[in-house]
Protein backbone atom coordinates (compact mmCIF):
# COMPACT_ATOMS: atom_id res chain seq x y z
CA UNK A 1 0.00 0.00 0.00
CA UNK A 2 1.69 3.29 -0.94
CA UNK A 3 0.35 5.06 2.27
CA UNK A 4 2.25 2.84 4.34
CA UNK A 5 5.69 4.42 2.21
CA UNK A 6 5.31 7.36 3.97
CA UNK A 7 7.28 8.47 6.54
CA UNK A 8 6.31 9.08 10.42
CA UNK A 9 8.65 12.40 10.00
CA UNK A 10 6.29 13.62 7.34
CA UNK A 11 3.36 13.41 9.43
CA UNK A 12 5.47 15.06 12.64
CA UNK A 13 6.64 18.13 9.78
CA UNK A 14 2.82 18.10 8.63
CA UNK A 15 2.01 18.65 12.22
CA UNK A 16 3.73 22.06 12.44
CA UNK A 17 1.27 23.61 9.43
CA UNK A 18 -1.13 26.41 10.53
CA UNK A 19 -2.86 25.63 7.29
CA UNK A 20 -3.55 22.17 7.43
CA UNK A 21 -4.73 22.82 11.06
CA UNK A 22 -7.06 25.45 10.53
CA UNK A 23 -8.17 23.30 7.47
CA UNK A 24 -8.59 19.98 9.60
CA UNK A 25 -10.17 22.08 12.98
CA UNK A 26 -13.01 23.18 10.51
CA UNK A 27 -13.37 20.05 8.74
CA UNK A 28 -12.25 17.63 11.14
CA UNK A 29 -15.27 17.60 14.19
CA UNK A 30 -17.88 19.55 12.30
CA UNK A 31 -20.45 16.48 11.92
CA UNK A 32 -21.40 13.08 14.26
CA UNK A 33 -19.04 11.50 10.68
CA UNK A 34 -16.64 14.09 10.20
CA UNK A 35 -13.00 11.82 10.05
CA UNK A 36 -11.82 13.38 13.14
CA UNK A 37 -14.27 11.55 15.27
CA UNK A 38 -12.91 8.48 14.48
CA UNK A 39 -10.02 9.36 17.14
CA UNK A 40 -11.13 12.10 19.43
CA UNK A 41 -14.35 11.49 21.28
CA UNK A 42 -15.80 15.34 20.85
CA UNK A 43 -14.92 18.81 21.61
CA UNK A 44 -16.63 18.83 24.92
CA UNK A 45 -16.50 17.08 28.41
CA UNK A 46 -19.97 16.37 28.01
CA UNK A 47 -19.37 14.62 24.00
CA UNK A 48 -16.11 12.45 26.36
CA UNK A 49 -18.08 11.76 29.32
CA UNK A 50 -21.06 10.42 26.62
CA UNK A 51 -18.43 8.47 24.79
CA UNK A 52 -17.07 6.84 28.47
CA UNK A 53 -20.71 5.56 28.67
CA UNK A 54 -20.77 3.88 25.58
CA UNK A 55 -17.65 2.14 26.41
CA UNK A 56 -18.67 0.91 29.96
CA UNK A 57 -22.08 -0.19 28.26
CA UNK A 58 -19.66 -2.41 27.08
CA UNK A 59 -17.37 -3.75 30.14
CA UNK A 60 -14.13 -1.87 29.50
CA UNK A 61 -12.89 1.15 31.59
CA UNK A 62 -11.86 4.34 30.63
CA UNK A 63 -9.46 6.79 31.38
CA UNK A 64 -10.20 10.73 29.91
CA UNK A 65 -7.91 12.83 28.33
CA UNK A 66 -7.87 16.82 27.85
CA UNK A 67 -5.84 17.06 24.88
CA UNK A 68 -3.40 20.01 24.93
CA UNK A 69 -0.17 20.43 24.96
CA UNK A 70 3.05 22.59 24.75
CA UNK A 71 1.66 25.77 26.33
CA UNK A 72 3.50 28.83 25.72
CA UNK A 73 1.86 31.47 28.38
CA UNK A 74 1.21 30.69 32.33
CA UNK A 75 -2.37 31.93 30.77
CA UNK A 76 -2.79 28.93 29.02
CA UNK A 77 -1.45 26.71 31.78
CA UNK A 78 -4.23 27.71 34.10
CA UNK A 79 -6.82 27.56 31.54
CA UNK A 80 -5.87 24.12 30.89
CA UNK A 81 -5.69 23.47 34.88
CA UNK A 82 -8.96 25.17 35.38
CA UNK A 83 -10.47 23.22 32.40
CA UNK A 84 -9.44 19.83 34.04
CA UNK A 85 -10.59 20.66 37.56
CA UNK A 86 -13.98 21.45 35.25
CA UNK A 87 -13.41 18.24 34.18
CA UNK A 88 -12.74 15.81 36.98
CA UNK A 89 -16.11 17.46 38.70
CA UNK A 90 -18.02 16.60 35.38
CA UNK A 91 -16.94 13.05 35.44
CA UNK A 92 -18.06 13.08 39.28
CA UNK A 93 -21.16 14.39 38.41
CA UNK A 94 -21.87 11.76 35.60
CA UNK A 95 -20.48 8.79 37.71
CA UNK A 96 -18.11 7.63 34.94
CA UNK A 97 -14.87 5.80 35.20
CA UNK A 98 -12.50 8.39 37.59
CA UNK A 99 -9.33 8.45 35.66
CA UNK A 100 -7.17 10.61 33.62
CA UNK A 101 -4.64 11.17 31.69
CA UNK A 102 -2.79 14.60 30.85
CA UNK A 103 0.53 15.96 29.69
CA UNK A 104 2.92 18.28 31.80
CA UNK A 105 3.37 20.82 28.70
CA UNK A 106 -0.37 20.96 29.08
CA UNK A 107 0.29 22.46 32.71
CA UNK A 108 3.32 25.00 31.70
CA UNK A 109 6.18 22.73 31.51
CA UNK A 110 7.71 24.90 29.12
CA UNK A 111 6.65 28.16 30.79
CA UNK A 112 8.57 26.95 33.87
CA UNK A 113 9.03 23.58 36.50
CA UNK A 114 7.05 25.53 39.26
CA UNK A 115 4.15 27.14 37.27
CA UNK A 116 3.49 23.04 35.85
CA UNK A 117 4.22 21.47 39.22
CA UNK A 118 1.55 23.87 41.04
CA UNK A 119 -0.82 23.05 38.17
CA UNK A 120 -0.68 19.40 38.46
CA UNK A 121 -0.84 19.56 42.75
CA UNK A 122 -4.18 21.81 42.30
CA UNK A 123 -5.22 19.01 39.64
CA UNK A 124 -4.11 16.19 42.15
CA UNK A 125 -5.83 17.30 45.35
CA UNK A 126 -9.11 17.11 43.38
CA UNK A 127 -7.94 14.21 41.79
CA UNK A 128 -7.47 12.83 45.22
CA UNK A 129 -10.54 13.50 47.10
CA UNK A 130 -12.99 12.41 44.27
CA UNK A 131 -10.89 9.06 44.37
CA UNK A 132 -9.39 9.17 40.68
CA UNK A 133 -5.95 7.88 39.75
CA UNK A 134 -4.11 10.48 37.06
CA UNK A 135 -1.58 8.91 34.32
CA UNK A 136 0.91 11.44 33.61
CA UNK A 137 1.27 11.32 29.44
CA UNK A 138 5.34 10.85 28.21
CA UNK A 139 6.24 13.56 25.74
CA UNK A 140 9.34 13.31 23.85
CA UNK A 141 12.63 12.76 24.93
CA UNK A 142 13.64 16.42 26.55
CA UNK A 143 10.92 15.77 29.12
CA UNK A 144 11.45 12.05 30.16
CA UNK A 145 13.58 13.66 33.10
CA UNK A 146 11.07 16.22 34.21
CA UNK A 147 8.55 14.29 33.85
CA UNK A 148 9.53 11.51 36.43
CA UNK A 149 11.34 14.22 38.93
CA UNK A 150 7.92 15.76 39.11
CA UNK A 151 5.62 12.59 39.34
CA UNK A 152 8.07 12.43 42.03
CA UNK A 153 7.15 15.73 43.65
CA UNK A 154 3.60 14.86 43.99
CA UNK A 155 4.43 10.93 45.30
CA UNK A 156 6.24 12.17 47.70
CA UNK A 157 3.73 14.76 49.09
CA UNK A 158 1.49 11.84 49.19
CA UNK A 159 -0.41 11.43 46.57
CA UNK A 160 -0.26 7.47 45.54
CA UNK A 161 -3.01 7.58 43.04
CA UNK A 162 -0.41 9.14 40.22
CA UNK A 163 1.02 6.84 37.40
CA UNK A 164 3.53 7.80 34.46
CA UNK A 165 4.37 6.25 31.08
CA UNK A 166 7.24 4.45 29.79
CA UNK A 167 8.28 4.15 25.90
CA UNK A 168 9.88 1.30 24.76
CA UNK A 169 11.52 2.87 22.07
CA UNK A 170 14.24 4.71 24.34
CA UNK A 171 17.05 3.00 25.29
CA UNK A 172 17.37 4.08 28.78
CA UNK A 173 13.85 2.54 29.68
CA UNK A 174 14.74 -0.30 31.48
CA UNK A 175 16.64 1.61 34.13
CA UNK A 176 13.43 3.82 34.91
CA UNK A 177 11.40 0.90 34.79
CA UNK A 178 13.43 -0.31 37.60
CA UNK A 179 13.57 2.97 39.94
CA UNK A 180 9.39 3.18 39.03
CA UNK A 181 9.04 -0.12 40.48
CA UNK A 182 11.37 0.42 43.37
CA UNK A 183 8.73 2.80 44.29
CA UNK A 184 5.52 0.87 43.39
CA UNK A 185 4.68 3.49 40.87
CA UNK A 186 2.21 2.70 38.07
CA UNK A 187 3.68 2.33 34.44
CA UNK A 188 2.01 2.38 31.61
CA UNK A 189 4.15 0.59 28.92
CA UNK A 190 3.99 2.12 24.97
CA UNK A 191 6.22 1.74 21.98
CA UNK A 192 6.54 5.84 21.92
CA UNK A 193 4.32 8.22 19.46
CA UNK A 194 7.55 10.45 18.64
CA UNK A 195 10.27 10.80 16.44
CA UNK A 196 13.53 10.71 18.47
CA UNK A 197 16.79 10.61 17.22
CA UNK A 198 19.26 7.37 17.08
CA UNK A 199 21.76 8.29 20.34
CA UNK A 200 18.22 7.89 22.64
CA UNK A 201 15.91 5.87 20.40
CA UNK A 202 15.91 2.54 19.06
CA UNK A 203 14.86 2.97 14.99
CA UNK A 204 13.94 -0.58 13.86
CA UNK A 205 10.49 -2.21 14.68
CA UNK A 206 12.10 -5.23 15.51
CA UNK A 207 14.07 -3.34 18.61
CA UNK A 208 11.27 -1.16 19.41
CA UNK A 209 9.14 -5.07 20.26
CA UNK A 210 11.73 -6.69 21.53
CA UNK A 211 12.25 -3.91 24.52
CA UNK A 212 8.22 -3.74 24.48
CA UNK A 213 8.41 -7.32 25.29
CA UNK A 214 11.76 -7.48 28.10
CA UNK A 215 9.83 -4.38 29.30
CA UNK A 216 6.69 -6.15 29.89
CA UNK A 217 8.15 -8.43 31.49
CA UNK A 218 10.20 -6.73 34.10
CA UNK A 219 6.47 -4.85 35.25
CA UNK A 220 4.25 -7.82 35.33
CA UNK A 221 7.13 -9.42 37.28
CA UNK A 222 6.97 -6.44 39.84
CA UNK A 223 3.45 -6.40 40.15
CA UNK A 224 2.67 -2.67 40.56
CA UNK A 225 -0.47 -3.12 38.09
CA UNK A 226 1.46 -2.03 35.03
CA UNK A 227 -0.88 -0.97 31.87
CA UNK A 228 -0.13 -2.72 28.61
CA UNK A 229 -0.93 0.01 26.22
CA UNK A 230 -0.42 -1.32 22.79
CA UNK A 231 -2.74 -2.32 19.35
CA UNK A 232 -0.04 -4.82 18.52
CA UNK A 233 -1.18 -8.35 18.85
CA UNK A 234 2.02 -10.00 18.93
CA UNK A 235 2.58 -7.66 21.81
CA UNK A 236 -0.70 -8.76 23.56
CA UNK A 237 0.02 -12.01 22.53
CA UNK A 238 3.43 -12.29 24.30
CA UNK A 239 1.76 -10.58 27.59
CA UNK A 240 -1.17 -13.50 27.61
CA UNK A 241 1.67 -15.74 27.40
CA UNK A 242 4.39 -14.65 29.77
CA UNK A 243 1.15 -14.07 32.66
CA UNK A 244 0.04 -17.44 32.06
CA UNK A 245 3.53 -19.07 32.12
CA UNK A 246 4.36 -17.42 35.28
CA UNK A 247 0.80 -17.79 36.84
CA UNK A 248 0.42 -14.15 37.02
CA UNK A 249 -3.79 -13.53 37.41
CA UNK A 250 -5.55 -11.47 34.91
CA UNK A 251 -6.48 -8.78 37.43
CA UNK A 252 -2.84 -8.23 37.89
CA UNK A 253 -2.42 -5.57 34.61
CA UNK A 254 -4.36 -4.38 32.50
CA UNK A 255 -4.29 -3.68 28.87
CA UNK A 256 -4.79 -0.07 26.97
CA UNK A 257 -5.59 0.87 23.39
CA UNK A 258 -6.75 4.57 22.04
CA UNK A 259 -10.54 5.71 21.27
CA UNK A 260 -11.33 4.08 17.77
CA UNK A 261 -8.58 2.11 17.45
CA UNK A 262 -8.76 -1.94 16.97
CA UNK A 263 -11.87 -1.66 18.72
CA UNK A 264 -12.34 -5.64 17.68
CA UNK A 265 -9.44 -6.40 20.17
CA UNK A 266 -10.59 -4.12 22.78
CA UNK A 267 -13.87 -5.74 23.31
CA UNK A 268 -12.38 -9.74 22.53
CA UNK A 269 -10.00 -8.92 25.31
CA UNK A 270 -12.17 -7.82 27.59
CA UNK A 271 -14.83 -10.78 26.90
CA UNK A 272 -11.83 -12.81 27.82
CA UNK A 273 -11.90 -11.35 31.51
CA UNK A 274 -8.96 -9.04 31.58
CA UNK A 275 -9.19 -4.84 32.56
CA UNK A 276 -9.25 -3.17 29.35
CA UNK A 277 -9.26 0.51 29.63
CA UNK A 278 -9.59 2.97 26.80
CA UNK A 279 -7.91 6.47 26.42
CA UNK A 280 -10.57 8.63 25.11
CA UNK A 281 -9.65 11.79 24.23
CA UNK A 282 -11.51 15.28 23.46
CA UNK A 283 -11.05 19.02 23.47
CA UNK A 284 -10.16 21.85 21.13
CA UNK A 285 -6.41 21.06 20.86
CA UNK A 286 -7.11 17.77 18.98
CA UNK A 287 -4.84 18.63 16.19
CA UNK A 288 -1.40 17.50 17.35
CA UNK A 289 -3.15 14.19 18.79
CA UNK A 290 -4.48 13.37 15.53
CA UNK A 291 -1.43 13.67 13.75
CA UNK A 292 0.86 11.22 15.78
CA UNK A 293 -2.07 8.76 14.99
CA UNK A 294 -1.69 9.12 11.31
CA UNK A 295 1.74 8.86 10.97
CA UNK A 296 1.36 5.44 13.24
CA UNK A 297 -0.60 4.20 10.28
CA UNK A 298 -0.25 6.36 6.97
CA UNK A 299 -3.00 4.28 5.67
CA UNK A 300 -5.42 6.19 7.90
CA UNK A 301 -4.73 9.15 5.43
CA UNK A 302 -7.13 6.80 2.86
CA UNK A 303 -9.67 6.65 5.34
CA UNK A 304 -10.10 10.56 6.06
CA UNK A 305 -9.58 11.06 2.54
CA UNK A 306 -13.01 8.47 2.14
CA UNK A 307 -14.89 10.23 4.91
CA UNK A 308 -14.39 14.07 3.13
CA UNK A 309 -15.67 12.62 -0.10
CA UNK A 310 -18.81 11.19 1.79
CA UNK A 311 -19.44 14.49 3.36
CA UNK A 312 -19.22 16.50 0.05
C1 LIG B 1 -3.61 3.92 26.02
C2 LIG B 1 -2.43 4.47 25.30
C3 LIG B 1 -1.74 5.55 25.82
C4 LIG B 1 -0.63 6.07 25.17
N1 LIG B 1 0.11 7.05 25.78
C5 LIG B 1 1.28 7.44 25.20
C6 LIG B 1 2.16 8.35 25.85
O1 LIG B 1 1.89 8.82 26.96
N2 LIG B 1 3.32 8.69 25.22
C7 LIG B 1 3.67 8.16 24.00
O2 LIG B 1 4.74 8.48 23.48
N3 LIG B 1 2.84 7.32 23.36
C8 LIG B 1 1.67 6.95 23.92
N4 LIG B 1 0.86 6.05 23.27
C9 LIG B 1 1.12 5.74 21.83
C10 LIG B 1 2.13 4.64 21.64
O3 LIG B 1 3.40 5.08 22.01
C11 LIG B 1 2.17 4.18 20.17
O4 LIG B 1 2.55 5.26 19.36
C12 LIG B 1 0.87 3.63 19.65
O5 LIG B 1 0.20 2.89 20.60
C13 LIG B 1 1.12 2.72 18.41
O6 LIG B 1 1.92 1.63 18.79
P1 LIG B 1 1.37 0.14 18.96
O7 LIG B 1 1.89 -0.39 20.25
O8 LIG B 1 -0.08 0.12 18.81
O9 LIG B 1 2.13 -0.69 17.85
P2 LIG B 1 2.39 -0.48 16.30
O10 LIG B 1 3.49 -1.42 15.96
O11 LIG B 1 2.55 0.96 15.96
O12 LIG B 1 1.03 -0.96 15.66
C14 LIG B 1 0.58 -2.29 15.74
C15 LIG B 1 -0.75 -2.41 15.01
O13 LIG B 1 -1.73 -1.64 15.71
C16 LIG B 1 -2.62 -0.97 14.81
N5 LIG B 1 -2.44 0.48 14.95
C17 LIG B 1 -1.47 1.14 15.62
N6 LIG B 1 -1.63 2.45 15.56
C18 LIG B 1 -2.74 2.67 14.81
C19 LIG B 1 -3.42 3.84 14.39
N7 LIG B 1 -3.02 5.06 14.71
N8 LIG B 1 -4.54 3.68 13.62
C20 LIG B 1 -4.98 2.44 13.29
N9 LIG B 1 -4.37 1.30 13.67
C21 LIG B 1 -3.27 1.40 14.42
C22 LIG B 1 -2.24 -1.46 13.45
O14 LIG B 1 -3.00 -2.59 13.16
C23 LIG B 1 -0.77 -1.83 13.62
O15 LIG B 1 -0.34 -2.76 12.67
C24 LIG B 1 -0.23 5.51 23.92
C25 LIG B 1 -0.90 4.41 23.40
C26 LIG B 1 -1.98 3.88 24.07
C27 LIG B 1 -2.65 2.68 23.49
Amino acid sequence: MILEAIPKAAFSVLAGSNLLKRLASRYGMRRPGSFARRFIAGESVAEAIEAARQIEAQGLLVTLDLLGESVATSDDAAAATRAYLDAIAAIEQAGVGRNISLKLTQLGLDVDKATCIDNLRRIMNAATTGGFFVRIDMENSPYTDLTIEILEVVWNIGHRNVGTVIQSYLKRSARDIDHLNSMGVRVRLVKGAYREPADVAYQQKADVDAAYIELMRVLLRAGTYPAIATHDPKMIEATTTFAAEHQISKDKFEFQMLYGIRRDLQTSLAREGHPFRVYVPFGKEWFPYFMRRLGERPANVGFIVRSLIREK
